[in-house]
């Protein structure tokens, strides 16, 4: 959840060069607008067209992980994932649980996210959940990924030490991913030899995310995921415009150089990655 500002009064990042294939491993299709199967296909079409073969929608409240799920089911190159995010965990009743339960349980929802630790939001944004809430609703989470047996997806923003140190108390499940990865180079070590994945969106490409800029050469590629966390986080130089899974390729190629390895190469591995760790079948064309 982020405060939207007026970027629909942006005008939309041009289509990149297509780079394939690629995987979308975390994106918000009913927060870039899309409400039925036709706005979906249209939002992956133009995703497909430059080689973005799936993406993953995630929800933040419940009826966005409703919503999620339909949209898995509308589109074959659609997956979902089902949670309640950090900021809205006073929203984790009884009720909530079981609903969400049931949604980690249904085939196209591919994992439990996303959950985890916001230290930037409370005492800014009225109604987000306190620190206290987030660790229970967290570790309610951690626990049910590992009963479903579906990876666990992590929104951590300025709560390194926060998420880590739930991770340990409850014991990480099999499969971990880090979205929108942000942290610095010893946060980047501490996942990478624990074996958890790290999802890079568009903040790698910010001129000014000198310390993530560091830390990207430090994750090898095997543990690499590449996401748009669209409508938000639009790489450079479109930063502040609309963002959506057809602008992954900025990203990719914005690692590529960081790192010195052709994008193509990065395309294959990170795909590979995010099929291997969501259990998708290869994407087509
Ligand atoms: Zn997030
Ligand atoms: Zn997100």
């Amino acid at each position: 959840m982020r405060v939207s500002s007026n970027r629909r009064e942006r005008e939309a990042p041009p289509a990149p060069e297509a780079l394939t294939p690629l995987i979308d491993a975390h994106t918000h299709l009913d927060a870039c607008g899309a409400r039925d199967a036709a706005d979906v296909r249209v939002i992956v079409d133009r995703a497909a067209a430059v080689g973005v073969g799936a993406v993953v929608t995630i929800a933040d409240d419940l009826h966005s992980a409703r919503w999620a799920a339909r949209a898995a089911e509308w589109d074959p190159r659609v997956y979902a994932a089902a949670a309640l995010h950090p900021t809205r965990a006073d929203a984790l009743t009884d009720e909530a649980r079981t609903e969400i339960e049931a949604l980690a349980a249904h085939p196209r929802v591919v994992a439990v996210g996303e959950t985890g630790m916001d230290m930037y939001w409370p005492g800014r944004l009225e109604g987000c959940a306190a620190p206290a809430v987030q660790r229970e609703a967290f570790a309610w989470h951690i626990d049910l990924a590992k009963r479903c047996g579906k990876p666990l997806m992590i929104h951590n923003r300025d709560a390194d030490a926060e998420v880590l140190d739930v991770l340990r108390t409850e014991g990480a499940p099999d499969v971990v991913i880090f979205h929108c990865f942000s942290s610095d180079s010893a946060m980047a070590r501490e996942c990478v030899d624990a074996g958890w994945f790290l999802s890079l969106s568009g903040t790698v490409s910010f001129r000014n995310a000198r310390a993530l800029r560091d830390a990207v050469p430090l994750i090898p590629a095997e543990q690499l995921l590449v996401e748009t966390d669209a409508p938000f986080l639009t790489p450079h130089p479109y930063r502040g415009a609309p963002n959506e899974p057809y602008c992954l390729p900025y990203t990719v190629r914005a690692i590529a150089e960081l790192i010195d390895r052709p994008a193509e190469e990065l395309a294959v591995i990170t795909t590979g990655n995010a099929c291997r760790t969501y259990g998708l079948a290869a994407p087509t064309g």
